[in-house]
């Protein structure tokens, strides 16, 4: 049934068939090539670890940024940190439903587009969906393009609309133009310093550690060996601190950093 359900989305997506297998290749890991694109960013919460597999897949070859979860536990948790600029979240989960999660992620003021996926034929499951604060649903089994076109709507409806200011001091972030000023200065961002920047003010004045970074400003972890949060953060930190005296983000050795007033 799984695999018939995957056949049929290859089957019925105009974009070539994927390899089903590995969810994080070692060629994903690494920052995309070009830092200067600017991506959207989608959770994509199943628990099926094939179809999350596919589908994130799908979304990455549509320069979709796409993180994953396979509980709503984690899907909060991820949903309350981070804004995404879409949720596509599965009804059927282990633990806490998708409708319950919706309907909690609601609750918690995360305003951000969700897209539920319903079993097929389930009706009172699409009603329920969009009363617990879904704004769409997809039936299972779905074809691809139209889950392509559906995020597509979703991810312009969610620009037009909710709160996108984050402030910290002088500095501020327009998360919608995804652009950043620090006094009457504006700042360029690549896609990476922009998530890196909205995760330190989304804490400020709390400390933000490496393995958070790697989580929320990849997609997959890479070796943490490397130094690109370094490279990364020096980077912001030349953008935000350079021409001020008083600089905002702060290493804090051998942990991470943080963005705040003082040292
Ligand atoms: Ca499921």
């Amino acid at each position: 049934m799984r695999l018939g359900w995957l056949g049929d989305l290859a089957r019925n997506s105009h974009s070539r068939l994927m390899n089903l297998s590995g969810s994080c290749a070692s060629s994903e890991i690494s920052p995309r090539a070009d830092p200067e694109e600017e991506r959207m960013r989608i959770l994509l919460v199943e628990d099926e670890k094939k179809v999350a597999s596919f589908i994130a897949r799908a979304l990455r070859e549509n320069t979709y940024a796409v993180d994953t979860a396979e509980t709503g536990e984690k899907a909060l948790e991820l949903a309350t940190d981070i804004t995404y600029d879409a949720i596509l979240l599965d009804v059927r989960l282990p633990g806490l439903s998708g409708l319950q999660v919706c309907a909690e992620m609601r609750q918690q003021g995360v305003e951000v587009p969700i897209l539920m996926l319903t079993a097929r034929g389930l009706v009172e499951q699409r009603v329920e969906g969009l009363d617990a604060g879904a704004d769409d649903y997809l039936t299972k089994p779905f074809a691809l393009a139209e889950l392509l076109a559906r995020v597509r709507a979703l991810v312009r409806r969610g620009l037009h609309s909710g709160n996108a200011k984050l402030k910290y001091a002088d500095l501020d972030l327009d998360r919608h133009r995804r652009r950043a000023t620090r006094g009457k200065e504006t700042i360029r961002l690549t896609s990476k310093e922009f998530a890196l920047l909205e995760l330190f003010l989304l804490r400020a004045p709390e400390l933000v550690t490496r393995s958070e970074i790697v989580e929320h400003v990849w997609d997959c972890h890479f070796d943490s060996e490397t130094n690109l949060v370094e490279v990364y953060v020096n980077r912001l930190r030349q953008k935000i601190d350079q021409n001020h005296g008083a600089k905002l983000i702060h290493t804090v050795r051998g942990v991470g950093y943080r963005l705040g007033q003082q040292e």
